[in-house]
Order: structure tokens, then C-alpha cells, then sequence
């Protein structure tokens, strides 16, 4: 057997000066070249650390003490929201994050041979309590229903009652239902032996309708003393308009299951972005900072530069929230999007703001976009949102027969923004800058709309 010596030993205690901050929010010392990658550690800053895992070519290591700190450093509000992952970024001051931002997506850029310049990411004046969404596992601890977050990389549960960048109302909200849990001793999940009942709890809060609806995730239809938690949830909480039951009986780490039931009031929540309103069911995707959706909206249509004239696609369109708004200042939108609630809702959210210049196609963008270009379809606009794995080959291969004069990417990823714009510029396309705007502060998420011309 061949065992590598490698340049640190586990446990091993060293001086290091960190240089660097991966995209995950990893400060990066150097030894000769060999990474070390230390939780918590700032560009600048020297430290002892202490090894935790090495590898032959990177270790991992663990902050024991900060000799010089650096400038941007800021008091973090708990460890638990860098080991479980909600905070990754909470360290650093939160310019110092939107710098990070910018920063990374010119990185890649520059790796890419990408002359596209990166604007300064747009940031909120309040960067925490922003997400209207929460799905936060249930566990037995001691005999209890327990809430929380996993340890990165685990499924360790790191018992946790303030989740820092959740609404606080949705904090509060999950508290009343662990609690009703624990009155009715309401068996959680158990995963090692997929027993137990219920696994996640999932709440959505309009920022702007204040409505909230309760998903509880369950293995099985039946859930002793239903009845009695969904009376008590609706008493303590008088925002919510819906209790779902969500049946998920398989052991895999997906959280929701396909199968809903109602259990009090409507089956989708309202709220309202830019001024038009949106129905949005369980399983549908919905932009969960709304405040900063609104900005990201605004900067994807001014630079969209709609007349009313245009014939606009927008592909990944999830329940209309851009097709519909665009649907304003445009003659007519397409949407395509893949999840049929999704569709469901759009269409709905279409008639409720009495928009008739909008249609939207249930499947994959790659193969509707496919369709539309047999079909001879002409797009003034082609709007994209996709996933984080970007645009799929047959979707770009389609984009470079249409030709659509401009296209106006959001982005979600900027490694695989940065690869298709290379594709894309291929077919004779440019950007002229791109915008981050920052969705998920203390994270190292980063969001960006780019436009395309021909
Ligand atoms: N533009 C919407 C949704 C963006 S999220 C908004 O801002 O709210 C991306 C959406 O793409 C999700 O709704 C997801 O269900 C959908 N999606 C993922 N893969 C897809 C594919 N291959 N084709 C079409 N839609 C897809």
C-alpha cells in the first residue's frame, strides 16, 4: 500500500498568515503551496490553528487563536450558525460581504477569459431575519421533539430557537408547533430506522401579506392528536391561513414528498411582489428574500428595457413572478417551468392580476425551448432564472438557432453563469455588466442578473 506523507499531521498546531476566502466562506492559509482551510478565519489574519483532517493535497484546520484580527471582523452572533451552515459569513462585516460577492463572480470571470465587468452587489439595509421561509428538521433529543439545523455535512441536530436570518415571526412559528409536539407527545421523525411521524416543519410568511401558512412533514396520513395541533396552531398563531399535511414516507434526504392534504384553511398563500399578487402553493418555488426580489425584479426588467412590444420567454418561470410582471410592459409572455403546481400557480396568479398577454407550458425549458424553435417562435427577450446547475446543453443549442436579440440572465451560480456566458458569447452575444444582488446575506449564496445582446 502506498500511504502519502502528508505536509500536516492531524491534530498538528501551527502559526499561519490567511490569504485568501474560498466561495464557501473558508479563510485559506498556505504552506509551500499546500491549502489549509480554517472555519472562521479572515484574509489577513495570522493565527494558531489547529489541524482537524489532512489530505495529501489540502487539510482542514480550526481557529485556536487569533494573533492579529482583521479589519472587517465582526462579533459573530453564535457558533452554531457557522456549523450548521445558516451563517457561514457572519464573521465578516457585512461590505466586506458584498465585496466577497462581487469578488468571487471576477474570479471566475477572469478564469473563464470573461471581459464582463462585475458592478458592486446591491445589499440590504437590515441583512438578517430577511427569509420568509423556513423548513427545519424534528428530531427526538432526550425524549423531546426537538428543533434545529443539521451540522454541515451531518445529520447531527444542533438544537436552535433563533434561526438569526428567518422573519422572527417564522422562528416563533415553528416554537408553537414543537411545543403543541412535545404537549401531545407527537412522536418526531426517527431516520436511522425510518420511524416516527412527523420530520420537517415548513412555514412560509408573506413579508408583505403577513399571511402564513404551516406544512407539516409527515412519514405517515396518520398523526396522533391531528386535530388537536392544527387547533392549537391556529389559536396561538392568528396569521395563518393554511395547515398542510405533506406525506414524505421514503428515507431520503429530500425534504417534501409529492402528496398534499389541507388540513385548515386555503391550499396556497398570498403575497405580493412589485404590486401584482401571487398565489403560491407547498411545493412551489418561491423567492424566499422577498425585499431583495423586488430589487432583483427591478434590475432584470429596466435592463430587459421593455416597450411594450416585445415578445418576452422566460424560462424557469416557477409560479410567474417575472413573466407576470414583465407581462406589464410587454405584448405577450411564454413562460416554461417544471413543476406542474408551479404552472398551476402562475396560471392562477395570471387571472387574479387580470393579465391575459401570459401562457405557461408545464416542462423542461430545454426541451420546450427546443419546441418553440422548431415551431418557429421569435423571442425580442428571452428572460432565464435556471437552477444551479445553469442552462442545460439542448437549451443553449436552441438559443444559438433562435437568436433572440436579448437575453437577461439571473443567476443563482456564478460558476455556471460564467460558463454559459462563454457558450452564449459563442453565438455573437455580449454582456454589458453584470449586477449581484445580494439574497442570502451571511451566506455565501450569490445572486446576479446579467444582460445579453446581439
Ligand atoms: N423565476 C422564478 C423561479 C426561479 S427558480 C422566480 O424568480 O420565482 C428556478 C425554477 O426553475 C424553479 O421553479 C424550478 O422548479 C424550475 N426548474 C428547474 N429545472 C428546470 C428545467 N429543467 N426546466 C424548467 N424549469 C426548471
Amino acid at each position: 500500500m502506498n500511504v502519502a506523507k502528508t505536509p500536516v499531521a492531524k491534530n498538528e498546531e501551527l502559526t499561519v498568515t490567511v490569504e485568501d476566502l474560498t466561495y464557501e466562506g473558508m479563510g485559506v492559509a498556505k504552506l509551500d503551496g499546500y491549502p489549509l482551510f480554517i472555519e472562521g478565519a479572515l484574509p489577513g489574519e495570522q493565527a494558531v490553528i489547529r489541524v482537524t483532517k489532512a489530505d495529501k493535497k489540502y487539510a482542514f484546520a480550526r481557529l485556536v487563536n487569533l494573533l492579529t484580527t482583521s479589519p472587517d471582523r465582526v462579533t459573530p452572533r453564535g457558533r452554531a450558525y457557522t456549523q450548521t451552515g445558516i451563517a457561514p459569513l457572519q464573521h465578516l462585516a457585512y461590505p466586506a460581504q458584498l465585496a466577497f460577492k462581487a469578488t468571487q463572480i471576477r474570479n471566475l470571470y477572469q478564469k473563464a477569459h470573461l471581459d464582463v465587468p462585475v458592478l458592486a452587489t446591491l445589499g440590504m439595509a437590515q441583512p438578517f431575519g430577511y427569509r420568509n421561509k423556513a423548513q427545519i428538521p424534528v428530531r427526538d433529543v432526550n425524549g423531546q421533539a426537538t428543533t434545529g439545523f443539521y451540522k454541515r455535512r451531518t445529520h447531527e441536530l444542533v438544537p436552535l430557537e433563533d434561526f438569526y436570518i428567518q422573519d422572527p415571526k417564522i422562528d416563533a412559528a415553528v416554537l408553537v408547533v414543537r411545543d403543541l409536539m412535545r404537549r401531545y407527545q407527537v412522536p418526531a421523525y426517527d431516520e436511522a430506522n425510518n420511524r416516527g411521524v412527523i420530520r420537517h416543519i415548513m412555514v412560509r410568511r408573506g413579508y408583505f401579506s403577513h399571511q402564513m401558512m404551516i406544512v407539516l412533514v409527515a412519514r405517515t396520513w396518520a398523526v396522533p392528536y391531528l386535530d388537536e395541533l392544527v387547533a392549537g396552531i391556529t389559536a396561538a398563531l392568528p396569521e395563518v391561513v393554511s395547515v398542510i399535511l405533506n406525506l414524505n414516507e421514503r428515507a431520503t434526504n429530500v425534504i417534501l414528498g409529492k402528496k398534499t392534504r389541507v388540513l385548515y384553511g386555503t391550499p396556497d398563500l398570498e403575497d405580493t411582489l412589485l404590486g401584482s399578487r401571487f398565489r403560491i402553493s407547498p411545493l412551489s418555488f418561491y423567492q424566499v428574500n422577498p425585499q431583495q426580489t423586488e430589487v432583483l425584479y427591478t434590475e432584470a426588467i429596466r435592463r430587459a428595457g421593455l416597450t411594450g412590444h416585445e415578445v418576452v420567454i422566460d424560462a424557469y418561470s416557477g409560479i410567474g413572478t417575472i413573466s407576470l410582471t414583465m407581462a406589464k410592459h410587454a405584448k405577450k409572455v411564454y413562460g416554461v417551468e417544471v413543476v406542474p403546481e408551479a404552472v398551476a400557480d402562475a396560471r392562477e396568479n395570471a387571472k387574479l392580476n387580470g393579465i391575459e398577454n401570459a401562457e405557461f407550458v408545464v416542462g423542461k425549458a430545454e426541451d420546450v425551448m427546443q419546441q418553440w424553435k422548431d415551431q418557429g417562435l421569435h423571442a425580442d427577450v428571452l428572460m432565464v432564472d435556471p437552477p444551479r446547475k445553469g442552462l442545460a446543453p439542448e437549451f443553449v443549442a436552441a438559443v444559438g438557432v433562435m437568436l433572440p436579440p436579448k437575453i437577461v440572465y439571473v443567476s443563482c451560480n456564478p460558476a455556471t453563469l460564467a460558463r454559459d456566458l462563454v457558450a452564449l458569447q459563442g453565438f455573437g452575444y455580449r454582456a454589458d455588466a453584470t449586477q449581484p444582488v445580494d439574497m442570502f446575506p451571511q451566506t455565501t449564496s450569490i445572486e446576479s442578473v446579467t444582460v445579453l445582446t446581439r
